[in-house]
This record gives structure tokens, sequence and C-alpha cells, in this order.
């Protein structure tokens, strides 16, 4: 695809770069008590482009757990593997409007009409994964591993950390399989999904999701095709309409819809469809849980390269 010059892209990496790497706003997430040990002071950011080059700045290596980020990756596995109308008809695809871990919203439309990118939806998107708790883990591992193009592991004491303090998460399952949104077992479900929310992933990977997904699903560095192009699109519009939590508007409002999804490990993928994928991280979150230095440096970078698609004049 055409886009930016790689000296511009280099720029425009290395400015939001220097840019933002001493503010210090917003707090680790704390509720999964291994998060609010990790340093506060990481940042890292990573730009994949068509051809396979990756820019870089910062420490766009370390390693982090992806949480809520994975889940658009498993989403387009159930949208591969079943089909999109499974996912737009058993999990929805529309905001919510209510926090990411909301039981009101659950309750609002018992379990119908949520969206595989809050919690209620990611745990029934995982409930959909067909197969014994052993292979639907095999596919979910393999997918984000094919996206980011390396063998992906979980963080141990992460998954532990949350799998001990995942009450909430485990009544939320149970609900959502009381309304008959998926058809596993629940507790397996949330273990499954807690489990993909601990792979460890660093800058460098979600740069590389991304521009898989802003590629038609074909990895542009290992040039595997790991989607099909046909469910791409709909991944990017759940994320544009639902990535970044409560502030999903206002990211649309700064981008331009750009999709993105972030998570309360400090990460975020966006999407420049046809053009690039960026991944940051930085630890400390906002109030709506997205991380403030990535944001920041996407917001930038987005419009440094010209890349708000509602600015293309
Ligand atoms: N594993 C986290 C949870 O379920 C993911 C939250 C997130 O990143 O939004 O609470």
């Amino acid at each position: 695809g055409s886009g930016p010059s790689s000296s511009a892209i280099q720029a425009a990496l290395d400015n939001a770069y220097g840019k933002y790497r001493g503010l210090n706003e917003g707090k680790n997430a704390d509720y999964i008590p291994a998060l609010a040990e990790v340093p506060s002071n990481f940042f890292g950011i990573a730009i994949v482009t068509g051809d396979g080059t990756v820019y870089q700045a910062g420490d766009s290596k370390q390693e982090f757990s992806i949480q809520s980020v994975s889940k658009p990756i498993t989403a387009a596995l159930v949208m591969q593997e079943s089909g999109s109308k499974l996912i737009e008809d058993s999990v929805g695809v529309d905001a919510t409007g209510q926090v990411f871990n909301s039981i009101t919203a659950v309750e609002q439309y018992r379990g119908k009409e949520m969206n595989p990118l809050v919690n209620p939806g990611a745990i029934a998107t995982v409930g959909n994964v067909k197969g014994t708790p052993d292979e639907v883990w095999n596919k979910i591992i393999g997918i984000h591993s094919d996206m980011a193009g390396r063998q992906l592991q979980v963080n141990q004491p992460v998954y532990q950390s949350e799998a001990a303090t995942n009450q909430r998460n485990r009544a939320i399952g149970a609900l959502m399989s009381a309304y008959e949104r998926f058809p596993s077992d629940p507790a397996v479900a949330v273990d499954l999904y807690t489990r993909q929310c601990s792979i460890n992933v660093n800058a460098v990977d979600l740069a590389t999701m991304a521009a898989t997904l802003a590629f038609g699903g074909r990895n542009p560095v290992t040039k595997k095709q790991v989607l099909d192009p046909s469910i791409v699109p709909g991944v990017l519009a759940i994320m544009a309409t639902a990535g970044m939590y409560d502030d999903s508007g206002k990211w649309a409002f700064h981008t331009g819809g750009v999709p993105a999804k972030s998570g309360v490990g400090g990460g975020i993928l966006a999407v420049v469809p046809g053009k690039f994928g960026i991944g940051t991280f930085a630890p400390p979150l906002d109030d709506a849980g997205n991380s403030v230095r990535g944001q920041k440096a996407i917001i930038d970078i987005v419009n440094e390269l010209k890349a708000n698609p509602y600015a293309q004049f």
C-alpha cells in the first residue's frame, strides 16, 4: 500500500517518544495485583508497515501482559471459524455505553447486544471457540502468535494473580452462560479468557498484529495469511466503536476513528488500514483505563502522518 516515507515514519515515532517519555500522568491498574508492580516508566512505541519494516522507539521489546488487546484477536478467530454472523448474533457488535466489566450491561438485554471487546462479550467469544479446552487454548495462542509473527507465551505471575482475584469475571461468565450466549462450561471459558489476557507481548508484537489487520489479515513481516480478509473489516469496525473503553468517542474525535484496542496492562494496538500498524506500551492509565502516553503518542503519530481518515485534504 501507499503511505508516508520511512524517514517521516521514524521522525513521527521519535517525536512522540521524545515528547511524552517524561510525562508522569495516570496510574497502573491495580485491581490485578501483579499489574501494580510493573515499573510505570516503561514506554515503547513501534510501527510496522506493509513491506514488513519495523520502526521502534524506547522500550519496544519490553514484554507485558496483553490483557484486553487480545479481545479483537479472539473475536477474529471465532469469526473465521464460525462466521461473522455468530459473533453478531451471539455476542453482539454494539458499544454498551457501560464500563468493560459491567453486569448492568449484561442485564439490560439479557446477555445480548454486547460486543467482543467488553468482558461479558469477550468471555462469550472464548466460549464460542470450538473444541476441548486444550484445543481452544492452542487455537487462541496460535492465532495471537501468528499475528505477532513469533511464538508467544503466558506471563504466569500475571495469570496467577488474575486467576486468584477474578471473582467478578466468573460471575459475568456464569451470567452469560445462563443467558445461553455460548455453549462451553463457563468456568473453563473464564479460565481460558484469563490465560489469554496474560499472554506476554511487546510493542513490536502489537504493531505487527495491527499491521496484519491493516493489510487484510496478512502478516507483512512473516507474509503468512493469518485471517480470512473478509472478516477483517468487521473486526476493525468493532474496534472503532468500542476499542477504547468509555472513551471510544473521544478517541474517534482525536484520531478520526482509527480502530484501536487498549488493555489494562498498558498496551494499545492501533490500525491505519492499508498504511501501517502501531503498538504502544506505557503502564499508567487514565480514568477510562487507557494508557496515557500510548494514547498521546498514537494521536500525534496519526495526525503527523496524515492518517486521520477525516482529514484527507
Ligand atoms: N483481564 C482483564 C480483566 O478481565 C482485562 C481487562 C482489560 O484489559 O480491559 O479484567
